[in-house]
């Protein structure tokens, strides 16, 4: 009985979706419906033939991803094909069993989510929610100055830093965020994506070396011990090449950009206004027991009046 009661309302559309939308989600979940009451309970193994594949939405180091659409609901989702021998070849196996497990377990609307996965002989099929307005970082670089508003940098820093406190709450450090980490789904909201480098944080510490340059925290370029604080960091340097149109230690050589973030090099254009400035320095800071946690980040003043002020 309660059983039928939770899958009732699974298929019941969701209060917020917006009215002119109603009549075709519920259509969609009906659909849903039938194909799972037909199953009567049983699990259902999803191979490539459940899905029409379209156009490919990009590339990555290791997958290829299509826009595919299940053949039956016609729900859209993004299918990231993965070669098997190129992930051995790598010696990434455990890195993307990582990002299964990892992503599977995450459930927040600024994360994107993995609906399902599937193998074959040769391939691992990762089934992930579309994000139709695609890398937040191409939109980055389409905007005048190649920078943010203020407005649209505080909702994104927001939005970031609340898909990263639910990690946190999970305990999984996220370790490389980055604009081209961050997609955008249909609303212009924030999915944050790509758990390759992201690591379930046990009780000791980690001392791994990971992530992009530019975005490196101090104890990382030092190879010190580190914790879930790193992701603050990351947010403070994304937050300034969000305002900025490029990262904060940038420099032509390696070693100029690693001692920069020793020193926490930051220069401000003159452009940046102080309270934007405030919680960047507050983020950026050498000591990670000093850095703002991000529950103070999504009350920051900067982030309170600008993200309102976002269309
Ligand atoms: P990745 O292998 O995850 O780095 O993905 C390669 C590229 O495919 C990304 O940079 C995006 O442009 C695109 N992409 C990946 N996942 C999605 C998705 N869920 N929705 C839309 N585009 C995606």
């Amino acid at each position: 009985m309660e059983r039928d009661a939770n899958l009732e309302s699974l298929f019941t559309v969701s209060p917020s979706c917006p009215p002119e939308r109603k009549a075709n989600v519920q259509k969609t979940l009906n659909l849903m419906k039938d194909h799972i009451v037909a199953r009567k309970g049983a699990s259902y193994d999803w191979g490539i033939n459940d899905f029409d594949i379209g156009c490919p939405l990009g590339r990555g180091k290791f997958g290829r991803v299509y826009l595919a659409r299940e053949k039956y609901t016609k729900y859209m989702i993004a299918l990231k094909l993965l070669y098997k021998s190129e992930l051995v070849k790598s010696r990434l196996e455990k890195q993307v069993l990582r990002e299964i497990e990892i992503q599977t377990h995450l459930k927040h609307p600024n994360i994107l989510s993995l609906l399902t996965y599937f193998y074959d002989k040769n391939r691992i099929y990762l089934v992930l929610e579309f994000a139709a307005r695609g890398e937040l970082y191409k939109h980055l670089q389409g905007q005048p100055h190649g920078r943010f508003n203020e407005p649209e940098a505080a909702k994104y820093v927001y939005q970031v830093a609340d898909a990263l406190r639910h990690c946190h709450l999970y305990k999984v450090i996220h370790r490389d965020i980055k604009p081209e980490n961050l997609l955008l789904d249909a609303q212009g909201n924030i999915k944050l994506a790509d758990f390759g480098w992201s690591v379930h944080a046990p009780s000791s510490k980690r001392k791994t070396m990971c992530g992009t340059l530019d975005y490196l925290p101090p104890e990382m370029v030092a190879g010190r011990e580190y914790d879930e604080k790193v992701d603050f960091w990351c947010l403070g340097v994304l937050c300034y090449e969000f305002l900025v149109g490029r990262p904060p230690f940038e420099s032509t050589q390696q070693e100029d950009t690693y001692r920069r973030i020793q020193a926490v090099d930051v220069k401000f254009p003159e452009y940046v206004r102080p309270l934007a400035r405030d919680l960047i320095n507050k983020l950026l800071r050498r000591n990670p027991y000093d850095r703002l946690p991000l529950d103070q980040v999504m009350i920051h003043p900067w982030i309170t009046s600008q993200k309102v002020l976002a269309k």
